[in-house]
């Protein structure tokens, strides 16, 4: 242990171990388990609808069995283009159970994205909503994919009338024609069919893989990050010592973060299935039915984003409803306002503090402590058992305490590598160091600051967006010369995605025809929300884009006006 490491030790809070025991059991079991000590237990509430432990666990084994019946085997990699709802949650786990490997796969995907996602990957297999049904059969000629098994909403709810579908369509209610037959069946049909009897799980080690979990790392390219069935319980254990006031069998877990992103996936989903909670899930956000859902279903733990919880500040009408059941809520992905935390604070009577991680530690290594010191602008202490170092990113040498520099961590909730890519693996994970791609600096407390980011990475609304997968679609347009793609900040969303174009000689291009153009092969969120045309870009001698120029002439150009 180095001295620095000893030093913040010393100033870690007293009700949490450094370093905890974790069970040498994969998820599935914990769902077993919470079947077993709460079986009528509500584990999901969606929408009015209410599924105990027993029946979520039925439906698992149901599920894992029509699976393995249709093929599916220990290593397999199966796509999940879910939104949060009782079948994202019952997929994930009878995937898991029959040891395969879970892709989370964003349903706002477009082409090149869904299409790189499942030819990366492999999976042969694909679980979705049937909205996003169309999007997927667009691409699957050109995918390994063999065998659909297509969800509605309404297989656990009737369709509201005045409910708008999560996924932003033009209409509402619009129904899709699923061609139902040969390699494509219908999840409620599945399950109907199949039998609830358990089935042996087929994991045959805690270090198998769970998941790959796609995300742009340091470089942007979206590669999958291999996280195994220690990482995901490890982390998960390490959250509930954080939460060390929360009581198995009693929680209510509030579920408005996307499963599909590795933070609602461990700290809502994995986590509330450890602790025997109740999750309650919205599948999109929205802050008027938030609030709602707090005073009715009186949710105790709220992990979100800062999107969020600005969101839910700034409604008018926060007054009107009853808040005072959240208890504990760990803000993630994002740096969180302070005043945005003290606001929140004092409107439901909870704590909220800030965490920090990323996809390739399964997700988090530091949070300040809930019921402890934490301080403002700071991401907190490191989890136990999670080694932290700062290093001089030219050098790779530590730097001297205090001093900014690139954050490394280890810990057993780091990833094995990422999926196929021996030489990005060796660029991000040395001697069982992961690179964050974030400059850190530490005060004397051993406290964490993020001061920047050094990968090339935006963050607005709570989504992370890698540039050069923007500007790679905006130079496949036919009169883009040359782009830049780069962060502006944004008082709700953070930051917003800027674009700067210079059209090809003789031509112009407007604002209008750009974004029509970016809605077709992007996800919504990473499309840019604005557009400057010009006639050069600034660049090194060697021709490089000069993007720092770029946000410095953005910057000034905001004081002045
Ligand atoms: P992801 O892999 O999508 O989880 O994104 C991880 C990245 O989000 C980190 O490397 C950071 O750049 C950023 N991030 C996460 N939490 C915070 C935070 N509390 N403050 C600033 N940036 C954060």
């Amino acid at each position: 242990m180095t001295v620095k490491e000893k030093v913040w030790k010393r100033f870690y809070p007293d009700e949490i171990p450094q370093t905890l025991e974790y069970p040498d059991k994969p998820l599935p079991h914990f769902l077993e388990e919470a079947a077993k000590d709460y079986p009528d237990r509500e584990a999901v509430h969606f929408m009015g609808k209410r599924l105990s432990y027993r029946q979520l666990l039925k439906d698992v084994y149901r599920l894992a069995r029509a699976l393995k019946k249709r093929g599916v085997r220990r290593g397999d990699r199966v796509s999940l283009m879910l939104a949060n709802s009782p079948q994202s949650v019952i997929s994930y786990y009878a995937v898991l159970m029959i040891g395969g490997v879970v892709v989370q796969t964003n349903p706002m995907y477009k082409d090149r994205e869904l299409e790189h996602q499942l030819r990366d990957s492999g999976a042969e297999t694909v679980i979705c909503l049937d909205l996003v049904y169309p999007q997927l059969e667009k691409v699957r000629s050109r995918t390994p994919v063999k065998r659909v098994i297509v969800t509605g909403i309404k297989d656990y709810l009737p369709f509201p009338k005045n409910w708008l579908y999560p996924l932003k369509l033009k209409k509402e209610g619009v129904q899709v024609e699923v061609p139902y037959g040969e390699g494509i069946d219908a999840f409620s049909e599945l399950l109907k069919k199949s039998s609830p009897q358990p089935v042996e799980t087929e994991i045959a080690s805690m270090d198998d893989l769970a998941l790959l979990q796609y995300t742009g790392g340091t470089t942007g390219l979206a590669k999958g990050a291999m996280l195994t069935h220690r990482n995901t319980v490890v982390n998960v254990v390490q959250c509930s010592a954080w939460l060390h006031k929360a009581e198995r069998g009693k929680e209510k877990v509030l579920g408005l973060v996307p499963f599909f992103h590795v933070y609602g996936m461990t700290v809502v989903m994995n986590f509330s299935i450890y602790m025997g909670a109740t999750m309650i899930l919205l599948p999109r956000f929205n802050a008027e039915d938030t609030l709602k859902a707090i005073d009715k279903e009186r949710p105790t733990l709220f992990p979100g984003a800062p999107t969020i919880y600005v969101a839910l500040i700034n409604h008018p009408d926060t007054a009107k409803y009853d808040l005072s059941s959240i208890e504990a809520c760990i803000s993630g992905s994002a740096p969180l306002p302070l005043m945005v935390q003290e606001k929140f604070e004092k409107m439901t009577g909870g704590r909220l503090v800030e965490g920090y991680g990323l996809t390739e530690s399964s997700p988090v290594t530091h949070a300040n402590p809930i019921w402890g010191k934490r301080k403002n602008g700071s991401i907190g202490l490191p989890w136990p058992d999670t080694d932290c170092r700062i290093v001089n990113p030219d050098t790779g040498e530590e730097q001297p305490p205090g001093e900014p520099g690139l954050l490394q961590v280890r810990g057993p909730q780091v990833m094995k590598g990422y999926w196929n890519r021996d030489e990005e693996t060796a660029k991000a994970l040395k001697d069982g160091w992961l690179n964050t791609g974030d400059i850190a600096t530490t005060d004397d407390e051993g406290y964490f600051y993020i001061m920047d980011r050094q990968k090339d990475m935006i963050i607005a609304g709570g989504f992370n967006i890698y540039p050069r997968e923007v500007e790679e679609v905006l130079y496949d347009h036919p009169r883009v010369q040359e782009a830049a793609v780069i962060g502006v900040p944004d008082p709700y969303r953070g930051e917003n995605v800027k674009a700067f174009i210079v059209p090809k000689p003789g031509e112009s291009l407007t604002e209008k025809e750009m974004d029509r153009y970016c809605r077709e092969k992007l996800a919504n969120y990473k499309v840019p929300r604005l557009y400057e045309f010009r006639e050069e870009l600034p660049k090194t001698t060697v021709g490089k884009i000069l993007k720092r120029v770029l946000a410095e002439e953005e910057k000034k150009g905001k004081a002045e006006a």
